[in-house]
């Protein structure tokens, strides 16, 4: 019988948490994980939470070779009187499910996935570390798994949460990185998967990546893939300068991930009266800025880091330090003020936080 009721299968087998002080990112799992299998047809059924494991899948699984696949990352905090909350979630869900569409995947029932979201964090809550700055992240993701070689949508989906705790992005306090501005490779071009979180946009970024760690940059900054002039986004964060009192971050120009960050820092701002200009941003007009002494403060949003300040930015020959490679003062103040709210330390006047009981 097709069912859409959650089963619950426990495990018996308790590992042992990771040590809070030692924690890194991704590499903990706890002791459950969501399961929900589509095929076409009948549509998702039988979601059930199951003990952590492998998973079987046919070595034609159409996800290994095309890469039909589309992931999220959100994290669960606990308040410091124990409740446990998350930040946004069903614009994950939401963006899951646009990622999907992009991908030719099906679309999942956003608040079914949340509510089964919700089930397992009850039950793996003693996962959620409780030191400052720790967080339980949460990878939602859906494979194709149709055992055909043929280059077409998979007919058979399979949709899983893991959980994984998560250290402090910042073990020695909010420190800003040196990125490198990235002048030969694309991640996106208008039309393709760029505003999309599917698998391949980020082993297409490797190369960069390790190019960029090799002259000392922690992250890479991606610029259009048609003129190369105009910035796009850092890593997997998206961007935000201050210019001359001016906030600005790139437009979704059809090629950026629309991040739940991004979203939220323009929101806060602008309850602060701090309007963000979203607009095109050549890295010639940010150079020409920088040499004015206008270029006061960039950082880059994304839930790993939440806010990460940019002390350096390499681009060809010219180097930038911005702001004596310090924090600045609205980047200081917008992590304050986001990370205050996710762990339920200050008031949420968005209700933008979600309370799993
Ligand atoms: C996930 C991601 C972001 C940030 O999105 P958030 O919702 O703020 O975490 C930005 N850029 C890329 C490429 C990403 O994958």
């Amino acid at each position: 019988m097709i069912t859409m009721k959650l089963t619950i299968t426990k495990s018996s087998n308790f590992k042992t948490k990771p040590d809070p002080s030692s924690l890194s990112f991704g590499k903990h799992f706890t002791n459950h994980m969501l399961m929900m299998n589509y095929t076409e047809g009948e549509g998702w059924t039988s979601p059930q939470i199951v003990p952590y494991q492998p998973i079987t899948l046919d070595p034609s699984a159409m996800s290994l070779h095309y890469s039909q696949s589309v992931f999220e990352g959100l994290k669960a905090y606990r308040t410091e009187d124990d409740r446990i909350l998350l930040f946004r979630p069903e614009k994950n869900f939401e963006r899951l499910n646009r990622s999907s569409d992009r991908l030719s995947i099906p679309a999942v029932n956003e608040e079914l996935v949340l509510s089964y979201l919700k089930e397992l964090l009850l039950l793996d809550k003693e996962w959620i570390p409780t030191t400052e700055g720790t967080s339980l992240y949460i990878r939602p993701f859906i494979i194709a798994t149709e055992p055909n070689l043929s280059v077409a949508p998979s007919t058979t989906y399979t949709f899983m949460i893991i959980l994984s705790p998560v250290g402090s992005y910042y073990a020695e306090g909010i420190n800003p990185v040196s990125i490198n501005v990235e002048e030969k490779f694309t991640r996106a071009v208008l039309g393709g998967t760029g505003t999309a979180k599917t698998a391949g946009n980020y082993s297409a970024a490797y190369k960069a990546q390790v190019g960029a760690s090799g002259l000392g940059y922690s992250q890479v900054l991606w610029l259009d893939g048609i003129e190369k002039k105009y910035i796009e986004e850092v890593g997997s964060m998206n961007v935000f300068f201050k210019i001359n009192g001016e906030v600005v971050t790139p437009a979704l120009s059809g090629s950026i991930l629309e991040g739940i960050t991004r979203m939220s820092t323009i929101e806060l701002l602008a309850e602060w009266g701090i309007t963000v200009s979203e607009r095109r941003l050549s890295m010639e007009e940010l150079y020409q800025a920088y040499e004015k002494g206008e270029l006061e403060e960039a950082f880059g949003t994304g839930t790993a880091a939440v806010i990460s300040p940019i002390g350096e930015l390499n681009w060809g020959d010219k180097k930038m330090v911005i702001n004596n490679r310090q924090t600045g003062d609205l980047a200081k103040k917008l992590y304050d003020t986001l990370t205050g709210i996710q762990t339920g330390k200050i008031h949420d006047p968005f209700n933008w936080t979600v309370e799993v009981n």
